[in-house]
């Protein structure tokens, strides 16, 4: 069984550690809701780098609030990492294990896999 299906065990334990300093679960629960807002709002800053890298590759006016590609593609991955976190803590607030989690993807790519009638790739882990 793979126990780092979204970040390594080691820093998932560290990021729920945090989470519980930084929201302390007497004074400062968070509900599952304000976990969802927080991914959602860490997928929105990606989707806003996308949206400025979709400016370079498409040869648009980079004239407003437009960095350039370097910065972007190290935005890129800060905001991935962001969106993994969140993401993290997320399933850790719905008691999502990582034993369903790896069923779920399992079940999800394969089924898409079928659909598209790949057989050949499926994920047996
Ligand atoms: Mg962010």
């Amino acid at each position: 069984m793979n126990e780092e299906i979204i970040i390594p065990a080691e820093l998932r334990e560290l990021n729920r550690e945090r989470c519980n300093r930084w929201h302390d679960p007497m004074t400062d629960d968070w509900s599952l809701g304000d976990w969802g807002n927080a991914f959602g709002g860490e997928a929105g800053e990606l989707q806003n780098v996308v949206k400025k890298l979709r400016r370079h590759e498409a040869g648009a006016s980079l004239a407003y609030n437009t960095p350039e590609l370097n910065v972007l593609l190290d935005s890129f991955v800060e905001e991935v990492a962001d969106v993994l976190l969140y993401l993290d803590l997320l399933c850790w607030k719905a008691g999502v294990h990582q034993a369903q989690l790896v069923r779920a993807l399992r079940a999800k790519f394969n089924l898409v896999s079928q659909a598209q009638g790949w057989d050949d790739l499926q994920w047996e882990p």
